[in-house]
């Protein structure tokens, strides 16, 4: 057995190691040599290959390379927004290069169709990738194939060098001589893991891996560790600031026994080929940190920059607990059922990633999102709380911020997928929908009706006759036959053809002629003198017009109706009295 003597320079936590790959001593070059070259006997392309083949791309020097690399497990999870809008923000501010590569290694854990799923739901929330993965299966862009499965023979190109210098070797152990290992740790106290003298296959003869090999046994690749958990390191997260991490001395695992790799392995040959400058993926990546620092190191690699991004939590009573899958708005598609709209998402997504996007947003109603300038130091180092009432108060204030034409387009799209009815409905009239979405839009302060696309046929439902009822009553204490003659006399006199103010003169003498005063100070000072005000009196209208006691403006509507509808809706409500 050759002595092993790896010069593994002790892995830095600079963020730029040196593009140069490590080396060992010559003494073991014949092993390392030998051993790559039975493991991986049909391997013949070099990592100078590939470095030939991905080249570094060609960008302005700030541009930043991103990438959302998520795994198809079945839905894209609220929380998976957060690190993809920041991937896409720093990419795209930068004039850099967003991807989409798809870490599909794990096929127990795959969900047939979530690709697609994937995709389509980031689409809808306006993430587009600029490379990547392609819906249906295929490629675009040349740093690919963009599906890990696709990748193998890369990874076996970059496994190969690392067994050639000494930084890997196979592992013949079965399941159940990893159990004894364990059971063996438990009792001696030692902390699990494969490494120090558990790690049996480390340094062995090579007649014993050939023998195995021969035999047509099964291997997994590991990585030959040579970190101290004594040693403590700073590492410099873009986000979380300054974190002591601890050097990884476990000899983990590279490439399963299928060939696959590892996530640990896929991420540094992957985010190295495609040229990542920034890592941006969930905290709970952060305890592997030591292990990538030295992977990074062992390939030769330049580190990227990492973003470690805090989970999502909810309020659960007075305490922030983690979100987890089974909750309540978790799955996007949880939203797109219920009507949420992906502009109000992504700008709610905005005031939760930066402390001053509410800010930027009041002074610039009308920008688009793109246009705020996004920083990574005002992200929040701490976890985002998931607050819903705070998502529809976003929500109300970008649809009231929306055209009537887009709102119109959306909610159509919307409803042709979960309210067919209601479709239909918009869809018979567009120029009548429209007129009624135009109400109290674009002014300075907008009415904020609508939250999400479920509320828009409660709002609106009235101004068609298909669903138009009386939900609410007209309040006790008023005189029948005062209301069923106000009603009757608007009938009588209602005029399409007036501008607002000589229809609202028209309800004040309606008002006056029943002792009802038209002058609300004079009823102020003294209501005993009256049977009620002019407010009444608009309510009765109100009601009759509408079913509600609450609805948009009175004049307004009633244009948007038209003379038939408010005459025959006003006489039907009189015959009610
Ligand atoms: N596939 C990993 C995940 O879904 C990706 C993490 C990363 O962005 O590197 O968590």
């Amino acid at each position: 057995m050759p002595e092993l003597t790896v010069c593994f320079s002790s892995v830095q936590v600079s963020q730029t190691l040196p593009f140069e790959r490590n080396c060992v001593m010559d003494i073991n070059n014949i092993y390392y040599e030998r051993l790559a070259e039975i493991l991986f006997p049909d391997v013949v392309m070099t990592v100078q290959d590939m470095e030939e083949k991905y080249p570094p791309r060609n960008l302005p020097e700030d541009a930043k390379v991103t990438r959302f690399a998520p795994s198809p497990t079945g839905f894209v999870h609220f929380g998976g927004l957060f690190p993809t809008r920041v991937s896409e923000r720093l990419a795209h501010q930068s004039g850099g290069v967003f991807l989409l590569r798809i870490e599909d290694t794990d096929s127990k854990r795959e969900v047939e169709g979530a690709e697609e799923n994937l995709i389509d739901t980031l689409e809808s929330y306006g993430i587009v990738f600029d490379e990547g993965a392609a819906a249906g299966g295929g490629d675009n862009g040349v740093y690919g194939p963009y599906r890990q499965s696709l990748r193998k023979p890369i990874y076996h190109v970059f496994a190969k060098d690392l067994v050639k210098r000494g930084f890997a070797y196979p592992c013949f152990c079965t399941e159940d001589e990893l159990s004894a290992i364990r059971a063996e740790q438990e009792a001696e106290k030692a902390d699990p893991g494969y490494y120090g003298k558990w790690a049996v296959w480390r340094d062995s003869p090579i007649e014993k891996i050939e023998e195995r090999l021969s035999a047509g046994e099964k291997f997994v690749l590991r990585f030959r560790s040579n970190g101290n958990p004594e040693h403590k390191m700073k590492f410099s997260d873009l986000v979380k600031g300054q974190v002591e991490i601890t050097e990884n001395d476990r000899d983990h695992v590279l490439l399963k026994s299928d060939g696959i790799p590892t996530y640990h392995f896929a991420h540094a040959v992957d985010d190295h080929l495609m040229r990542t400058t920034h890592v941006v993926r969930g905290e709970e990546w952060l305890s592997s940190l030591p292990f990538h620092i030295q992977l990074f190191s062992a390939l030769g690699f330049r580190l990227p920059k990492y973003l470690h991004i805090s989970q999502l939590m909810k309020l659960e009573g007075n305490s922030k607990k983690k979100l987890s899958k089974r909750d309540h708005g978790v799955d996007m598609r949880w939203y797109d059922a219920n009507g949420y709209v992906p502009e109000a998402l992504t700008e709610y997504v905005m005031t939760l990633l930066n402390s001053n996007y509410e800010e930027w947003r009041n002074a610039n109603p009308a920008e688009p999102f793109e246009k705020f300038p996004f920083s990574i130091k005002k992200m929040s180092t701490s976890g985002c709380l998931l607050d819903m009432d705070k998502l529809t108060d976003v929500s109300k204030n970008t649809i009231a911020a929306m055209s009537a034409e887009k709102v119109y387009d959306s909610v159509l799209a919307w409803a042709r997928r979960y309210e067919r009815d209601f479709a239909v409905l918009l869809e018979r009239d567009p120029e009548y929908a429209k007129r009624i979405l135009r109400i109290g839009r674009g002014g300075k302060k907008p009415r904020k009706d609508i939250a999400v696309w479920t509320d828009v046929k409660p709002y609106m439902g009235f101004f068609y006759d298909e669903l138009f009822k009386v939900e609410d009553e007209i309040p006790d204490g008023f005189d029948p036959a005062d209301i069923k003659n106000i009603l009757l006399d608007f009938a009588a006199s209602y005029n399409a053809e007036n501008d607002s103010g000589e229809w609202f003169s028209g309800i004040k003498a309606i008002a006056d002629k029943y002792g009802y005063a038209s002058d609300m100070k004079a009823y102020r000072q003294n209501p005993s003198a009256f049977k009620g005000s002019v407010a009444d009196v608009s309510m009765f209208i109100r009601v009759a017009v509408t079913g509600r006691l609450n609805s948009p403006d009175m004049y307004e509507v009633m244009q948007i109706l038209g003379i038939e509808r408010v005459v025959s809706r006003v006489k039907a409500a009189a015959g009610r009295f």
